[in-house]
């Protein structure tokens, strides 16, 4: 695969290089850092977590109560450049970089960012997309995919967005040959397993063996959507698995594993 396939669209995000990183974080455990985006992003989700709190939830071990109350996130009041944040991990034993936040396939200097942390650490690199845009994906190594709903309807209404790009990078990204991985919150009422089913069945389309992992809603402040049993989840993940081979499912706390997140910035 080379470079220039992997490269695609918007001339004005090409042109600025500039990072957007507000937040990073560090999992000596796992020698994994967490680089967070802030960008305008290009979809608006009803169950937006990032609007409510902008720390990586590994920090904080009240994180379900915190994006149940918090009053809307402001923008962050700084943002490190492309040397300050790669200053950040010279002394580090890294193998994994995890680019995440809100949407970072906008940030202009994430696919720099990626490259420089595979130069210096030879990491693996793991972006996290709502895949609207596909930015230039070169030094990624596995897309963490979030495909919200197939419905366009369905999609719409949780987004207030137009889904053909995003099924339509999907599989782009599948055909360049990176690992992909799909991931959908279930939403009684929103986003229901009726429509987890038809993601799954348009995940087949492209190929039965990428995994998809469905999330339980987090009551969030402000939103009046509930979130589901661990039983609702569960069934959605029934449906999904009559059609993929490799389905999880997260409801609820997630135990933490392994030696606590040192915050870098
Ligand atoms: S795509 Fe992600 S960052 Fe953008 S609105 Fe949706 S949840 Fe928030």
């Amino acid at each position: 695969m080379n470079q220039q396939s992997t490269r695609i669209d918007n001339e004005s995000h090409a042109s600025d290089k500039s990072l957007r990183v507000y937040h990073v974080v560090y999992e000596p455990t796992f020698k994994s850092i967490i680089f967070h985006h802030w960008t305008e992003c290009n979809l608006k989700c009803l169950g937006c977590y990032c609007k409510v709190e902008k720390l990586d939830f590994s920090l904080l071990p009240d994180w379900q109560a915190r994006v149940a109350t918090n009053p809307p996130e402001k923008p962050p009041e700084k943002l490190l450049s492309l040397d300050e944040a790669l200053a950040m991990t010279d002394a580090l034993d890294i193998e994994r970089a995890i680019f995440i936040g809100v949407e970072p396939s906008l940030d202009p200097g994430m696919p720099v960012l990626a490259r420089e942390m595979k130069q210096r650490h030879k990491t693996y690199n793991i972006l996290f997309t709502n895949g609207v845009f596909l930015t230039d994906i070169s030094s990624i190594d596995e897309i963490i995919f979030s495909i919200k709903a197939v419905s366009p309807e369905r999609y719409h209404e949780y987004t207030a967005g137009d889904n053909r790009k995003s099924l339509a990078n999907f599989r782009k990204i599948y055909q360049m040959g990176k690992k992909l991985q799909a991931e959908i919150t279930l939403i009684p009422g929103v986003i229901d397993a009726d429509e987890i089913e038809k993601v799954a069945e348009f995940i087949a389309s492209v190929d039965p063996d990428i995994p998809l992992r469905i999330t339980g809603f987090i009551q969030l402040s402000g939103m009046k959507f509930r979130a589901p049993s661990g039983a609702e989840v569960e069934a959605a993940a029934a449906l999904a698995k009559k059609h993929l081979k490799k389905v999880n499912y997260l409801s609820g706390e997630m135990p933490r594993v392994g030696e606590p997140p040192i915050r870098l910035f």
